[in-house]
């Protein structure tokens, strides 16, 4: 049997950061992976080799914003493990059916001419709008890149521009008050508030509900510091695809001694008489066996109540894993095209393809996006008039796609469990290979609204329902952040207040990944903050001495 000093179920990126910080410290690491290739929702996948060969696809994650916040491709040295950004600038086109667009440069001051073509109340709101969440996302950031709890950790990410921009943000008692106000709201009071128009409102709406739920929902405000980024730090794509970040990281990993498996289901965390994680089983029985810890990628959901011995949990906590945690209803069905040539938006009004640069966003209203959300959230399809993320990956990135030709990545929210469908279809969530394919030709319908020639220059397509990303992530309902991602399961609260420390009861049994914090996307800070606390714990006395004893009396 293959012994290691840590195993870490599942090889995503946040898996394989982690590992990346603990064999640095020379810990031996084996990684066990489900999927033939590592990387989970961050790979880029030759997802259609018949019928569109040499055409790259990434299957999920495609625009990078959080890890920018994160010091992990510095301290990890990436770059040298080939990693290379392309920056999106302009970062968001949204064109409107009247022919009015919104163009997201980079610049603000770019942007704001932009708006001002429409609305200059508006054009000045938004720079007034952007900086407030800029400066909270910069007053926050320092939270997401320490555990939670770790106080002095978390004290000692604060430099002088985070204190100014915490003091601009709630520096006096009415600016704190009016800062809880604004984390309690919704996306759509908030806008109605700043702006008047749909050009700016739609999609900011659109962005803001990418952290899962409506506009209209209150305590997802943090959503609007989505279209906050793209401004600062901006927004980038790893040349090659999201999947070159997960390959930087496999390089890294197996430099350092590493080992991953793939094709590795974790099957049963092994626990002993003292309550203590000691390997794992995978798929065919075969056991590995671990030392000092056992890190999980995937979230407590998945880890308590499919792999974990109920015996081992005290019960309090299992009831409180299994119900109080929240998923809501609304995944994704994700088409990826090849296309024989460029969209042609019919909106855009300038002879270059800046607007394809970065995200494509089909919003014509507040309206538009709530309705794709609470629908899907309610178990209806939003396809009469289908609201859609898009991005064409291959005008940044020439390698994706043969040349002259390109790809399309569309993202549609839809219910993971349709309603009246219970029992049927893929693992009883209603979805068949038909209803997918419908739902992808009413999409494509939109789409071609304001884009004429998409429909004619589609060489080929992969549609994958929710339930076939649920089943292709492993997460629960399909989840995209493995856990819902409002207020109530966020910072010290996620994935439940006791264990949001990276930590469980269950001795050298922790969590990482998109279920912990500070939560789903490509950042890599999870992966970091667990490793943070797993190598603490690993040098404090008190913890290897507790391990010398338990060692000496096993013995
Ligand atoms: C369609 C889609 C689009 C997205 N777009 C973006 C985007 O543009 N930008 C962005 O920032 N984020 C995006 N996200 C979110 C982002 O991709 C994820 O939050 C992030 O990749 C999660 O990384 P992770 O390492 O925490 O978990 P995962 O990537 O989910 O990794 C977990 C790994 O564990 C493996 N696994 C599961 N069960 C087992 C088991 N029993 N045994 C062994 N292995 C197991 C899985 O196969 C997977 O490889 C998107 C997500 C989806 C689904």
């Amino acid at each position: 049997m293959e012994t290691y000093d840590v195993i870490v179920i599942g090889a995503g990126h946040n898996g394989l950061v982690c590992a990346s910080y603990l064999l640095k410290q020379g810990y031996k690491v084996l990684l066990l992976e489900k999927r033939p290739v590592p990387g989970g929702a961050a790979t880029t996948e030759e997802a259609i080799p018949e019928q569109a060969p040499g055409f790259k696809f990434n299957l999920c994650a495609i625009d990078h914003e959080f890890i920018f916040h994160a010091p992990v491709i510095e301290e990890l040295e990436l770059h040298k493990y080939g990693l290379k950004y392309l920056h999106c600038d302009p970062h968001t086109f949204c064109p409107h059916p009247d022919g009015k667009y919104f163009l997201g440069h980079k610049s603000l001051e770019q942007t704001h001419q932009e708006i001002a073509k429409y609305s200059q109340h508006d054009a000045d709101n938004y720079l007034q709008f952007i900086q407030y969440w800029s400066q909270l996302m910069s007053a926050i950031a320092p939270w997401f890149n320490a555990p939670p709890q770790a106080i002095i950790k978390l004290a000692k990410n604060y430099g002088k521009q985070n204190i100014l921009d915490i003091l601009a943000v709630a520096g006096s008692k009415n600016k704190a008050l009016d800062f809880i106000r604004n984390m309690v709201t919704s996306p759509e009071d908030l806008l109605n508030e700043w702006f008047d128009t749909e050009i700016v409102k739609a999609p900011l709406a659109r962005l803001a509900a990418e952290i899962g739920a409506a506009p209209s929902q209150k305590g997802i405000t943090a959503g609007l510091m989505m279209l906050a980024m793209r401004h600062h730090p901006g927004m980038a794509r790893p040349q090659g695809g999201t999947g070159a970040l997960t390959d930087s990281l496999v390089k890294l990993v197996t430099s350092l001694g590493g080992k991953i498996l793939t094709d590795q289901t974790v099957k049963e965390v092994l626990i002993d008489d003292q309550n203590k994680a000691v390997g794992v089983k995978v798929n065919q029985n075969q056991e590995y066996r671990a030392t000092k810890g056992v890190i999980s990628n995937i979230d407590v959901q998945r880890l308590f109540l499919q792999l974990v011995k109920p015996e081992a949990i005290p019960p309090k906590l299992l009831n409180r894993v299994a119900r109080r945690i929240v998923n809501n209803n609304e995944t994704i069905l994700k088409i990826d095209c090849a296309l024989s040539e460029v969209p042609k938006f019919t909106a855009y009004d300038r002879d270059d393809l800046n607007h394809l640069i970065g995200t494509v966003l089909i919003s014509d209203s507040v309206a538009h996006v709530e309705q794709a959300h609470s629908l899907a959230n309610m178990g209806q399809i939003p396809d009469s008039n289908p609201s859609m993320y898009l991005d064409v990956p291959s005008v940044l990135d020439p390698t994706l796609a043969p040349e002259g030709q390109h790809t399309l990545w569309i993202e549609f929210f839809a219910p993971y469990q349709i309603a009246g469908k219970e029992g049927t279809g893929l693992n009883g969530t209603g979805w068949t290979d038909e209803l997918k394919n419908k739902v992808a030709d009413n999409v494509m319908n939109k789409l071609n609204e304001y884009a004429p020639n998409i429909k004619n220059s589609l060489i080929a397509r992969r549609v994958e329902s929710p339930a076939e990303l649920g089943a292709r992530l492993g997460s629960y309902k399909g989840n995209y952040y493995h856990l819902d991602m409002t207020l109530d399961q966020m910072i010290f609260l996620r994935p439940l207040p006791e264990i949001a420390n990276y930590t469980t009861p269950i001795k050298n049994l922790y969590l990482t990944g998109a279920g912990t914090h500070p939560g789903g996307s490509i950042s890599g800070m999870p992966g970091r903050n667990c490793a943070q606390v797993f190598l603490s714990q690993q040098n404090s006395l008190i913890y290897q001495a507790r391990q010398s004893l338990e060692s000496w009396f096993s013995n």
